[in-house]
């Protein structure tokens, strides 16, 4: 019986694995072998479980078979062995708040899926959730190609267009009604999408309508809200809110039902919110009793505060792009007022404050706001600002992957570093659980157990992110 149920599961592992990789994604692999052994590693299992030194992991067909002491597990027959001594092993990223677009011109998303597929994998991102969709139907597309072995890239949750209200962004649908909500979310639920995401001028009418219907297919439904306060989309069943609590309009004190008051409005109240106070105490209460997610997206909110460092990873982008954000970074470092001086480490002492009451919170990017936020290099940059919050580096890449595993409902195969699980492995040459910006320094980004190169995933988009 048992014999047989393994030899189910392999099966099914066996399913998930693309058949075969074509030529273009074949090039950047580095390790493809049937039996590989990684001896020697420093094990960080993304449990929040100390360190373990020493460690061999046989993988086998894609899954992780064995881990152990060096001294007792020896690399079978045949294993191609990498000596992975000084360098660490952690769980490939699960993040939550991704796109497949970058702001490119004034009020214009660019639609980068190809380079930025590259960019999250090069990072040792193996999942992401794109947390809404300006593309249409591209993620989706993305993530079969991806599994088909016809383009690089992590695991994608797809998430469909936007649920909105009435508003003025040019890539967005305007929902008229409840009616309208349901049926958006019946289409593309249909059309594969698995997440969806609510955004700043939704009623409470419509994402009642687009919870219920996108529950009753299993799927999830998270936001960033504005029109509706986090405690109305918590007690109207949302799943996960976004921007940890800088979209809240939950203290503005003239809100009007349904109505937007500014996202800087609401930014205004936060900034002067007291984390010890009754009112956030109350708040994060019913976010936990309702076990509502939040998603930390630091990343963002760092390009918009004076004083902070250049983001990494502006290599990348293609030259105009570049300078436009080199401007953006100018002015925002001699802006005298900007609550986001006040704002930015607010945001992290709420989001820490949440998770010590018992909060689920989720790590994600989110590469929009004036740019600067580039795939891949600011996932670390993410763990690097949950440890600035307060987090240990190990409660940090916890976040940035069982967390967001767990949310996704894939904690059986990936998320974190055991034996039966997918092989999505990162090696790091340092020790990110002493050194969080260790992260940095990806040497190979192990997904179902095939090794890619994050050099040659970088270089080929080198200077060209913004094209395509
Ligand atoms: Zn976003």
């Amino acid at each position: 019986m048992l014999a047989r149920l393994v030899l189910l599961l392999l099966a099914v592992a066996a399913l998930a694995q693309p058949a075969a990789f074509s030529p273009a994604v074949r090039a950047f692999i580095k390790v493809d072998a049937p039996v590989i052994a990684l001896t020697n590693a420093r094990i960080i299992d993304g449990t929040g479980a100390p360190a373990k030194e020493n460690q061999t992991l046989i993988l086998r067909g894609g899954s992780v078979a064995e881990i152990g002491d060096a001294a007792r597990v020896k690399p079978p027959d045949g294993a191609t062995v990498i000596d992975l001594t000084g360098k660490s092993v952690i769980p490939g990223l699960v993040m939550v708040h991704e796109h497949l677009y970058y702001p490119t011109g004034p009020g214009v998303y660019g639609q980068l899926g190809e380079s930025f597929v590259r960019l999250y994998l090069a990072g040792g991102v193996t999942t992401i959730r794109t947390g809404g969709n300006v593309n249409g139907f591209m993620d989706l597309k993305l993530k079969q190609l991806i599994e088909a072995g016809q383009q690089p890239g992590p695991a994608i949750d797809a998430t469909a267009p936007y649920l909105n209200g009435p508003n003025t962004f040019l890539q967005m649908r305007d929902m008229k009604d409840a009616d309208e909500a349901r049926k958006h979310v019946a289409y593309w639920a249909d059309m594969g999408a698995t997440s969806f995401k609510a955004y700043m001028q939704i009623s409470r009418a419509q994402l009642g309508a687009a919870v219920d219907e996108a529950h009753k297919r299993g799927l999830k439904v998270t936001g960033h809200l504005c029109s509706v306060t986090y405690r109305e989309a918590a007690d109207l069943g949302i799943d996960n809110l976004e921007h940890g609590f800088l979209a809240s309009t939950d203290f503005v004190a003239d809100k009007q039902p349904d109505a937007c008051p500014g996202q800087a409005g609401g930014q205004r109240t936060i900034a002067a919110l007291d984390p010890d106070g009754a009112p956030f105490k109350a708040l994060v209460k019913t976010l936990v009793d309702k076990k509502v997610a939040l998603t930390s997206t630091l990343t963002v909110f760092e390009t918009f505060t004076p004083g902070r460092p250049m983001p990494p990873g502006l290599d990348v982008l293609l030259p105009p792009l570049r300078q436009q954000f080199e401007q953006n970074y100018q002015r925002t470092a001699q802006s005298q007022n900007s609550v986001y001086t006040t704002l930015f480490p607010k945001a992290l002492a709420l989001e820490r404050a949440f998770a010590q009451a018992g909060g689920t919170l989720l790590a994600g990017t989110d590469p929009t706001g004036g740019g600067g936020v580039i795939p891949g290099y600011s996932n670390q940059r993410q763990l690097e600002l949950l440890v600035e919050a307060g987090f240990t580096p190990l409660e940090a890449i916890r976040i940035g992957s069982l967390n967001g595993a767990t949310y996704l409902g894939r904690q059986a195969r990936v998320g974190s570093i055991a034996v039966g699980k997918q092989a999505d492995l990162v090696v790091i040459d340092g020790d990110p659980s002493k050194t969080i910006a260790d992260v940095r320094k990806v040497d190979t980004v192990f997904k179902h157990g095939v090794g890619f190169d994050p050099a040659k995933l970088i270089a080929a988009v080198s200077g060209k992110v913004g094209l395509w």
